[in-house]
């Protein structure tokens, strides 16, 4: 068996609805899908297809109604609360579309709390390479307030990735950003999972973006509709497009 034939996480018949009566939306509706180790891959759909759902519950930062997920080995939904969220911090780098760093943390200070909060004392080396490696080194006592969005977000990356996690989401990582600062971040998403043998599971709105990924899983109405490999911009553009034309 190859590393990337091994399922950092996976879906079995997941199925979530909100809502009750005639308001209920099954935002999935029976979806099975596996993530391997060392694969990149971007999810897309027209907006409510799903894909916030998904990631939530791939992720374990929500539940399923039915179906079952396997996370980094484990079920999110028989784990306690506490368990769950040492699983989290410890296997797991979550990336945002607004980066979600904290304000009066240095950029340093703000790579090192994923290390603190799991109790350890942070290896000055390891946050030294995780700056270094997103081209961030000479910024570490930057406030995020003084970093543009893309330095910002290369930050947010370096945080992901500190605590040498199974798998990284990723939830619009480019949508606040311009053209070039996308690259410089796709790039660095590129390489944790070409160079450092990473998972990445990004959603995105972007045919560019997908492009990055060696895989692309296109949702609509919370089932996968289609699925493209090593995705070209333009080909995932024309997906996209017979998508959103047959959900009108
Ligand atoms: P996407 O990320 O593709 O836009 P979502 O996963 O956010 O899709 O939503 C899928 C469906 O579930 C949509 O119809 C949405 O309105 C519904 N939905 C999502 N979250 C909630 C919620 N908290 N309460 C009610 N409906 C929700």
């Amino acid at each position: 068996m190859t590393q990337h034939d091994r399922a950092v996480v996976s879906l079995t018949g997941a199925y979530k609805a909100y809502g009750t009566g005639e308001n209920r939306v099954a935002a999935l509706a029976g979806v099975d899908l596996s993530f391997g180790a060392g694969t990149f891959t971007a999810v897309m759909g027209p907006s409510g297809s799903g894909k916030s759902t998904l990631l939530q519950c791939a992720a374990g930062l929500d539940r399923l109604d039915e179906g079952r997920v396997e996370l980094a080995g484990s079920d999110p939904a028989k784990l306690s609360e506490t368990r769950l969220a040492v699983l989290r911090r410890s296997r797991i780098g979550f990336v945002f579309q607004h980066f979600n760093l904290l304000p009066s943390l240095t950029a340093r200070q703000n790579v090192e709390l994923p290390l603190r909060l799991g109790g350890l004392r942070p290896d000055e080396g390891a946050v030294n390479r995780a700056l270094d490696d997103v081209g961030l080194a000479g910024r570490a006592g930057h406030l995020p307030g003084e970093l543009s969005g893309g330095q910002q977000q290369r930050v947010a990356i370096a945080r992901a990735l500190v605590t040498r996690p199974d798998v990284i989401f990723a939830d619009e990582p480019t949508g606040a950003l311009d053209f070039g600062a996308s690259r410089g971040v796709l790039a660095l998403l590129r390489r944790a999972v070409s160079a450092h043998g990473r998972t990445v599971v990004m959603v995105t709105h972007d045919p560019v973006a997908a492009s990055f990924a060696d895989r692309v899983v296109f949702l609509a109405d919370g089932r996968v509709a289609d699925g493209l490999d090593r995705p070209t911009a333009e080909g995932v553009a024309a997906r996209m497009t017979g998508l959103e034309t047959a959900a009108c």
